[in-house]
């Protein structure tokens, strides 16, 4: 089969892999009907080192059931699946406490030996726990915002959900990526109040007044925080949801949280050393988050999706096949694309 192998920075191949087969009783083999490409994935995509062994990449994924293991069960062939972006068993203590990123027996895909969500074909490991079935046909208009419950979606109600959001809260979402527009759609979804939108994208942005941001800010640094405190009688939000994963995000991120206010972070720090000191103790300023465990989200979050009440799915602007997949790197690294669905 064809698959998606990552070998350096910028240099990203879909080349012949071997066949997924079963290896344990507790495996699936899901044939992949829609993938995609992630923010995340462009943290390697811009500074990997060169390799002259390429790794396996993706990790957001929608398929049928093709086979499954003797110990699976629920699942049969011929069953329309997704699957969240870390895959678990579902059952073990960490899994039971909605924390199943931190699973026993669970890991990520495209490493240690387990497929990459970019390709053909896919071997699920613990499919009974992480695969959730989807009552849709393969040809549903729905699958984009589907496909969304891989990550993007469950990772900005996950930050939301660390915050605090609720209703009569404020709300400030740091980033017009996939992630913020999703934690725009999510806070709106638990009822805030009001929701400024920090991004600076106009296409992006306005995605983000569809999805319930109630104020947009373009300014950043500085004069973002200025414009942010202007909106909010001077005492910033309730709750601020990071969704970029780069310093002046997180630093903005504190300057705007309101005294006693919660920041969650939801975009894959790279950066050392969170910045909070004796202001963010001085006004009570709580952090949290971390990865999403999407996983215990997908079935609250389903259902909204199946109605069409929330449409996650409208961040992919851009359908590729998978020969393209390359070419789709490069375009949301050049933020020509917000997020490039794949149809392998
Ligand atoms: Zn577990």
């Amino acid at each position: 089969m064809r698959a998606t192998l990552i070998y350096g920075a910028g240099d990203v191949r879909v080349e012949d892999v071997p066949d997924p087969v079963l290896h344990e009783p507790t495996d699936a083999l899901v044939r992949v009907l829609r993938s995609c490409i992630c923010g995340s994935d462009l943290w390697p995509y811009g500074s990997r080192p060169a390799s002259e062994q390429g790794d396996r990449i993706g990790h957001e994924f929608l398929g049928v059931v093709e086979d499954v293991g003797a110990d699976v069960s629920g699942l049969t062939a011929g069953d329309l699946v997704v699957a969240p972006f870390v895959w678990a068993d579902n059952t073990c203590d960490f899994c039971r406490e909605g924390l199943q990123t931190s699973c026993r027996h669970g890991g990520f895909w495209g490493a240690n030996g387990v497929d990459g969500g970019q390709g053909e074909a896919v071997r699920v490991p613990q499919a009974q726990g992480t695969l959730v079935k989807l009552p849709v046909g393969e040809d549903s208009a729905l699958l984009p915002s589907l496909l969304s419950l891989s990550d993007v979606y469950p990772t900005g109600h996950h930050c939301a959900v660390t915050a605090g959001v609720g209703p009569r809260t404020t709300v400030t979402v740091i980033g017009d990526g996939a992630v913020g527009l999703c934690a725009v759609l999510a806070a709106k979804r638990l009822g805030a109040e009001q929701i400024i939108l920090m991004g600076r994208h106009q296409g992006r942005t306005d995605l983000g007044r569809d999805f319930g941001a109630t104020d947009v800010v373009a300014e950043r640094g500085d004069e973002g925080v200025a414009k942010v405190l202007e909106l909010t009688g001077g005492d910033g939000t309730h709750t601020v949801l990071e969704c970029v994963g780069l310093r002046p995000a997180i630093e903005t991120a504190f300057a705007v949280a309101r005294s006693g206010g919660t920041v969650s972070r939801v975009g894959a720090p790279q950066y050392p050393e969170v910045p909070m000191g004796f202001e963010e103790f001085r006004r009570n300023v709580t952090l949290t988050g971390g990865i999403a465990p999407a996983r215990a989200y997908i079935e609250e979050l389903l259902p909204d999706v199946l109605a069409g009440e929330v449409e996650p799915g409208r961040v992919f602007d851009t359908v590729i096949g998978l020969d393209e997949v390359p070419a789709g790197y490069q375009a949301m690294a050049d933020r020509t694309a917000l997020k490039v669905l794949i149809r392998p």
